[in-house]
């Protein structure tokens, strides 16, 4: 049993509907909310849950064992999966009625093997490489791809629901090149027997920044989540509301004299006498390790008080001096937020470890308890 409160992500299901309504505004198209990575660590079921209220039509993840776990979880609602192991068990994707995204021949010839097997029909959507040289089935393969899959649709085995690519960039000429080429794509399966129902390119940046290339459905993950893609707009600016607030608690507090060395190798040393609080959150819960010296703060009654001393497996360190007085053990720390509420945004740990707002919230280790709010 987990209780207490010392290491929490707190998950805005309000804020996550926002925010896609915010994009079915933009879009005036279908949405899919992409949940992979247990909803960019979010928690893929609440995640999906929230998007799902929010009007999006369809949730994806990266895996087949992604999908299954949200169908076990009691989502219902289409799911899309499209990155496969070599042994990947497309039976139980047939089986719990999970739309399969197709890079190649051989999958395509599984995906019906399976159908088959079963007496049923398989839905797949195609993804195609339009120039970022990851999955996707290349140019020079397509004819040979959608002719068989027109073959087997026509045979009732495999249905083809839509078709699918992503880009490298967003807002730029290789968007654009892209673009064409999938189009091409679009224009050749449709020569070859196939109308896709959903056809969609833009994941969040395109989504913001190129109308042009939102097609029937856009395919959006942080967004979602209420964090910004573009370097230069944050979240506020572009009418989203970050869906994670992590939080934790005081567990200690102790005076200390000045000269007082924190945490390992001392690499922080009190100039004055001060206050230090410490909180049981560490880099096993996806606290960057190399935050230690360089700026980070978090919020203490309401107040920004910085992070000192190196940060362990489970705890760092936060000097709260001026506020001493004022606190008790059990206080709520924030980590980081949304900054409309005061809090610290999540890119300020981003800009420090010269990463992006994903990499942050999808690494909040599996300690950190999911608490929807
Ligand atoms: N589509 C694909 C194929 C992806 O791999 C991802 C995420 O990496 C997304 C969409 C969502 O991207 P974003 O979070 O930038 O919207």
């Amino acid at each position: 049993m987990r209780t207490g409160s010392m290491r929490v992500a707190e998950i805005s299901l309000p804020a996550i509907r926002h925010n896609v309504q915010r994009v079915r505004e933009l879009t005036g198209g279908r949405v899919i909310v992409v949940v992979k990575a247990d909803g960019y660590g979010h928690g893929a079921r609440i995640a999906a849950q929230a998007a799902l209220a929010g009007g999006a039509s369809m949730v994806a993840t990266a895996d087949i064992e992604e999908a299954l776990a949200l169908r076990e979880a009691g989502i219902e609602a289409p799911i899309l999966c499209w990155l496969h192991g070599v042994g990947a068990d497309f039976g139980q994707a047939v089986a719990a009625r999970i739309e399969v995204g197709v890079s190649h021949a051989q999958q395509l010839e599984a995906l019906a093997a399976a159908a088959r097997e079963q007496g049923t029909t398989a839905t797949a959507q195609l993804k195609l490489d339009t120039g970022l040289s990851r999955n996707g089935a290349a140019p020079e393969e397509w004819p040979a791809l959608f002719a068989r899959a027109a073959e087997l649709q026509r045979a009732g085995l495999v249905r083809v629901s839509g078709v699918f690519s992503h880009l490298a960039n967003a807002g730029d000429a290789h968007d654009r090149a892209q673009a064409a080429r999938f189009d091409e794509g679009v224009a050749l399966l449709r020569a070859s027997g196939i109308e896709p129902e959903m056809i969609h390119l833009a994941a969040s940046a395109a989504t913001l920044t190129s109308p042009h290339l939102h097609y029937n459905t856009v395919r959006v993950g942080v967004i979602a989540y209420g964090l910004s893609p573009l370097a230069d707009r944050s979240s506020a600016q572009l009418g989203l509301i970050p869906a994670m607030t992590l939080r934790s608690e005081i567990v200690a507090l102790r005076g200390v004299p000045a000269g007082t060395g924190v945490s390992y190798g001392f690499n922080h040393v009190c100039e004055t006498a001060t206050t230090l609080a410490l909180v049981p959150m560490g880099y096993a819960d996806g606290m960057p390790r190399a935050l230690n010296g360089a700026g980070a703060w978090v919020t203490v009654a309401g107040e920004h008080r910085p992070i000192v001393g190196r940060i362990g497996m489970d705890q760092f360190i936060v000097d709260v001096g001026p506020l001493a007085g004022r606190l008790e053990l059990g206080e709520r720390v924030v980590l980081f937020g949304d900054p409309e509420r005061g809090h610290p945004p999540v890119e300020i740990w981003a800009g420090l470890m010269r990463t992006i707002n994903y990499e942050i919230v999808a690494g909040i280790g599996p300690r950190v308890l999911r608490v929807p709010a």
